[in-house]
């Protein structure tokens, strides 16, 4: 990837910004031709969409088969203990800018218009299902699954269009990521302990790889102008920009937070471990960040998350493999924090004084509504309704924002990924001992397919 590619997607981002306007201002256009206009960002969506599953079994397969079982479970740990963590912390810093700004404060319910209607929803509900996905009962049914009837659930109907929006738990637009990753991982420890009865599976496994990430740079080629769509078709789609300025205080609030975290507190943490420049890190990942913010997806930014974190930053794979695809489905900073700031929102619209258990409610709720939401696009918006309902406030209340949701999702979908790598480049240093242990060629041949 190179600067010139990426400096190509930069200006066809902005390119999409202008076209957006233009359009909106002298296209007049219908419906139907706001749909047609949007078509090749659609495109470069069903691209990403459906390398996600060839992506995610090669990847985890061939990850933790390479890896001795007791240095994938001593990995995985640590991944796990740094997700957490910096969700926490998160939170907290989302709680904390709240609690100071009080955007809702300064409003009342009544002034923002509501849109569409909120189904009920309990955590037990919620949080069953994520466990019943961690186990699909049938693995071939999992790859093209249909809502469960949780997600059935959240089916809605927003803005009074027909468009539904399948924005489930575990799902990512029909793909249960979580149990695919949980049968993956014990699949691909299985075959990486049969010796030389498991290599031809190893072989096939680190093949399908090398094929898919091939295909991803096959992609990447149309990005830039898919890209461009996708912005373009969004400006043009938006009718009422007069929210923006009533939810002003609240999308501060959130972006300020978004801001924090990635620049000071991600960046903090890379460092004291690291001890490398993060942010010469992070413009490693700035192909992938750019991805995130257009599509809305970590899930579907995946295949670009790999690519700058092996590529740009040179994580080694064995850990990107078996990390990145767990992180894009279960950590999420950016939502977490959101999640909490909409919590404390809206019950500051309501009038609502919470007190200190309410708030720690909040903080447990929305890291556990985090790794709950799928990386999808607006998947933190519907399991928000956990949030709220476990303090007693209004589940419908979610209404409130989602006519500004679909901005904020783009940013703290970068975040979410910003903070996969970032674990990825954490969770490499601390398990370094271990990686030179391992004789890298003896049990997996993993190849560079560029
Ligand atoms: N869109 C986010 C992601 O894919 C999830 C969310 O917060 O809605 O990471």
């Amino acid at each position: 990837m190179t600067t010139e590619y990426l400096s190509i997607s930069y200006f066809m981002c902005f390119a999409g910004i202008g076209v957006g306007m233009l359009v909106r201002e002298y296209g007049s256009l219908s419906n139907l031709d706001k749909f047609y206009f949007a078509f090749p960002g659609e495109l470069l969506m069903r691209m990403l969409k459906l390398i996600i599953l060839p992506l995610i079994i090669s990847s985890m397969i061939t990850g933790v088969a390479a890896l001795d079982s007791s240095i994938s479970g001593k990995i995985g740990l640590r991944a796990i203990i740094y997700y957490f963590c910096t969700t926490a912390l998160a939170v907290i810093l989302g709680i904390v800018l709240v609690v100071i700004f009080k955007p809702g404060a300064s409003q009342r319910a009544e002034e923002i218009v509501r849109v569409g209607s909120t189904p009920e929803v309990t955590t037990v509900d919620t949080l069953l299902d994520l466990i019943r996905n961690m186990f699909p009962e049938n693995l071939v049914q999992a790859c093209f699954q249909q809502c469960s009837e949780m997600a059935t659930f959240f089916l809605f109907n927003l803005q009074n269009k027909t468009q539904e929006y399948k924005v489930v738990g575990m799902y990512s637009d029909g793909i249960n990521v979580l149990g695919l990753i949980i049968f993956c991982l014990v699949f691909g420890v299985v075959i990486g302990k049969m010796g030389e009865k498991g290599r031809v599976l190893v072989d096939f496994f680190n093949a399908l790889n090398e094929a898919t990430m091939r295909i991803v740079q096959i992609i990447m080629w149309y990005m830039p102008l898919g890209i461009m769509f996708l912005i373009a078709g969004k400006i043009i789609e938006v009718d009422d920009w007069e929210i923006f300025r009533k939810l002003g205080l609240y999308m501060a609030t959130v972006l300020s937070g978004l801001a924090i975290h990635s620049t000071v507190i991600l960046p903090l943490i890379y460092l004291i471990i690291v001890r490398k420049n993060p942010f010469r890190f992070a413009m490693g990942m700035a192909q992938a960040l750019l991805t995130a913010l257009m599509v809305s997806s970590s899930s579907a930014t995946l295949p670009v998350t790999f690519r700058c974190a092996e590529e740009k930053n040179f994580v080694d794979k064995r850990i990107t493999r078996f990390v990145l695809p767990v992180g894009a489905t279960i950590n999420m900073d950016g939502t977490a924090l959101y999640e909490a700031v909409a919590a404390i929102f809206i019950a500051q619209l309501n009038d609502l004084e919470l007190d200190i258990g309410q708030i720690i409610t909040i903080s447990v709720t929305a890291t556990a509504a985090s790794i709950g939401a799928a990386g999808v696009p607006q998947a933190g918006l519907v399991t928000m309704v956990i949030v709220l309902s476990a303090v007693g406030l209004p589940a419908e209340d979610v209404t409130l924002i989602i006519a500004v949701d679909w901005l904020l999702d783009r940013f703290r979908t970068m975040v979410n990924v910003l903070g996969d790598a970032f674990g990825a480049g954490v969770v490499e240093k601390l398990s370094k001992k271990e990686l030179e242990q391992m004789d890298v060629t003896s049990e997996v041949n993993i190849v560079n397919p560029f």
